[in-house]
């Protein structure tokens, strides 16, 4: 099989799976206990948080560790509204978001949230202005992503903090995509992440908070999580989690590198019946999100079952929804049907992503007088 999924999860460094592997296997002490097994595991969780700390590399704020970006998202969003000073209940954020935030946001507009979706271009770049105008004394929070899922292109985080700020209001960033393939900008008070997108394990994620600007707890118990979250933490996935950060950062530039020719290889290999979706200048390049005219994706899809690659969110591709990112960009339905999204990274070689994008391109031209 050649992965080319890498948005939807990335493979496991054996670096983690080798940090990890004593305390999935006989370090199984529960870190919140005060024996002497425990406290070394309660070590191992804060060597890990340090790791991912400085992975961020963000000023005067802490990690709290979570199940997932979905849950620090789910917990930023409605932790924050319930901790709104009186006046302040807008919530401002994009079209293209990620659907932990979109259906967040939605359930707290169906409590009274007043809540305001902003297009994008066709580019897939919110605009300044358009944000600018909407911002009022009663904007609590707005949330937008650094690095789309669905198309890779890069939102002006650090110039959107700016506005967010000078109207009084916080901004939460979803980093998931953005975390060990950009540098994460300045600004955001409040940032989620998920080891699973950076070579580290599925089970656990991140939610970096601006001091003072904790939501309130959201997830209710024992509180051991900086007594914020509650629930038992897993050494073993913190630990993982601690390595991936740790690696990202040393391989910063040689992975970066490695996507730039990638990514030239794959555009070089599919040919010119391609179209680009989103931004091609403000863009994460191991996300290669693609049209071609009169091409039935899901047929692509089925035909090459030894590649994988998506349609869209991998969230949503099941389901048989047009992408409301492609939609939010401006894509027609037979445009969103023809899109497919190529994904890479770290372990991925030249010669497979050429081998893939030459059986994509055969298979699309192949079937193209088929489809209408
Ligand atoms: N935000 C973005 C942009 C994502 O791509 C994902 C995962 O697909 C998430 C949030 C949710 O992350 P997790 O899988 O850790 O819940």
């Amino acid at each position: 099989m050649i992965y080319l999924d890498y948005q939807a999860t990335t493979p496991v460094a054996p670096e983690v799976a080798d940090a990890m592997r004593p305390w999935a296997e006989h370090k199984f002490a529960n870190p919140h206990s005060p024996s002497r097994w425990g406290r070394e595991a309660a070590a191992a969780v804060e060597v890990a948080r340090g790791d991912v700390e400085r992975a961020i590399e963000l000023e005067g704020g802490r990690i709290a560790f979570t199940g997932s970006a979905t849950e620090a998202l789910n917990w930023a969003l409605k932790g924050t509204i319930e901790r709104a000073p009186k006046g302040r209940n807008r919530i401002i954020t994009v079209a293209t978001e990620h659907a932990a935030v979109l259906d967040s946001c939605e359930w707290l507009a169906g409590r009274g949230v007043d809540l305001t979706v902003l297009p994008v271009g066709e580019d897939g770049l919110l605009d300044l202005d358009d944000l600018d105008r909407e911002l009022d004394e009663r904007v609590l929070l707005v949330a937008v992503m650094l690095v789309n899922n669905e198309i890779g292109v890069i939102q002006p985080v650090c110039e959107i903090a700016r506005v967010v700020h000078d109207a009084g209001a916080l901004m939460l960033c979803d980093a998931v995509q953005g975390l060990g393939r950009v540098p994460l900008p300045e600004g955001p008070d409040l940032l989620a992440i998920s080891a699973h997108k950076i070579h580290g394990p599925k089970g656990i994620g991140a939610l970096w908070m601006r001091e003072g600007e904790e939501p309130e707890p959201f997830v209710h118990g024992g509180a051991q999580e900086l007594g914020l979250r509650s629930g038992t933490l897993s050494p073993a996935l913190c630990v993982g989690f601690g390595a991936a950060a740790k690696l990202s950062r040393q391989r910063e530039t040689r992975d970066y590198d490695h996507v730039q020719h990638l990514w030239s290889c794959a555009v070089e290999a599919l040919g010119p019946d391609w179209i680009i979706n989103g931004s091609t200048e403000h863009r994460h390049r191991g996300n290669l999100s693609i049209r071609r005219d009169r091409v039935d994706a899901a047929r692509l899809l089925a035909d090459l079952r030894e590649i994988a690659f998506s349609l869209g969110a991998a969230c949503a591709s099941g389901s048989g929804r047009p992408s409301h990112v492609l939609k939010a960009i401006g894509l027609s339905y037979p445009e969103a049907r023809s899109s497919i999204r190529l994904g890479f990274g770290r372990y991925t070689s030249e010669d497979e992503i050429a081998e893939a994008c030459s059986r994509i391109a055969e298979a699309a031209d192949a079937q193209e007088p088929s489809f209408a």
